[in-house]
């Protein structure tokens, strides 16, 4: 037990004790990660659910520490997020995702939308929309083939900041979309005003939709709501064909998740991609 000065006493159990030695110990090894090598993206494919194509893909962070192994982006997000890391490791998936789209792009594979995430703290880089119109220009990508997920909760911490972020943003042609949608805080009234095109129904949703009256209530809501703001739905974690089958009744624009493919490195991505051209 620690004494506290305001609280009186406060507990600091060894289990709290362990969680942040390893804190720490990931926050000193992500400083050199991505210099080591040790970073790299996978891409998961997007369907749209009117012509059964893939349209993109969205690059999902990894980090393979040779000692710790592989570390989930759902821990080391946060940590790169609060020591500020993540600035320049968000800025490094950014390019890589982008000359990845070119590549692609020059082989002659079907143009693809590549959804890059960002996070709270880049979005509040008031030199952001510089920094994408500078990856896009030295991939040599159009704007329009990379998509920026924003979370809902991060177009919530300042709506009336983000308006105007996202309008810089839209005005360079780049593509944006809220992710995790329907987990936040959402005013209706600044969903108007967001010029996003599409809005990503979050997992926890999709989940129990064959079962659960509220989500398919909740699900059926949002693709509505989207339409009726002239904006398109992408719904993430499709694990099984009753939930494809209620999202495409509900008019559901695309899908992403395992029902189609997991993450996938770019090789495999390729290959995945011309095994769904030749069906
Ligand atoms: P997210 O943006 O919501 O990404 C979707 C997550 O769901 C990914 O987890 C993906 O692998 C997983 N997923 C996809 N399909 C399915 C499915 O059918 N079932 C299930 N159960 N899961 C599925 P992942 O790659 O572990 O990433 C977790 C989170 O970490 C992401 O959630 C995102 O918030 C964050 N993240 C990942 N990469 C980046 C990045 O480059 N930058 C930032 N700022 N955040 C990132
Ligand atoms: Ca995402
Ligand atoms: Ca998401
Ligand atoms: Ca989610």
């Amino acid at each position: 037990v620690k004494r506290d000065s305001r609280n009186g006493f406060r507990f600091f159990t060894r289990e709290m004790q362990a969680h942040s030695v390893r804190t720490l110990t990931l926050a000193n090894a992500l400083r050199t990660a991505q210099e080591r090598g040790q970073l790299s993206l996978m891409y998961q494919p997007q369907l749209c659910l009117h012509t059964d194509q893939v349209i993109g893909a969205e690059a999902l962070l990894r980090w393979h520490h040779p000692q710790l192994g592989m570390v989930p982006p759902a821990e080391f997000i946060p940590i790169a997020e609060s020591t500020g890391l993540i600035v320049d490791i968000g800025h490094w998936v950014m390019c890589e995702a982008a000359a990845q789209a070119s590549r692609w792009r020059r082989d002659g594979l079907p143009p693809l939308s590549i959804a890059v995430n960002l996070s709270a703290v880049q979005f509040r880089n008031p030199r952001l929309s510089d920094r994408v119109a500078q990856v896009l220009d030295e991939a040599g990508l159009p704007a329009e083939a990379l998509e920026l997920e924003l979370t809902e909760a991060t177009t919530m911490e300042d709506p009336q900041k983000a308006v105007l972020i996202i309008d810089q943003l839209s005005a360079r042609g780049v593509a944006m979309s809220i992710d995790d949608f329907g987990t936040g805080h959402s005013s209706l009234s600044y969903l108007k005003r967001f010029r996003v095109g599409r809005l990503k129904i979050d997992r926890s949703f999709v989940r129990d939709i064959t079962e659960d009256a509220e989500d398919k209530a909740i699900v059926a809501a949002i693709i509505q709501l989207a339409n009726n703001l002239g904006m398109t739905t992408i719904a993430e974690g499709v694990e099984t064909a009753g939930q494809l089958d209620f999202l495409r009744e509900q008019g559901c624009d695309a899908a992403q998740g395992y029902f189609f493919s997991r993450p996938l490195s770019a090789s495999d991505f390729e290959r995945y991609l011309s095994a769904t051209l030749m069906r």
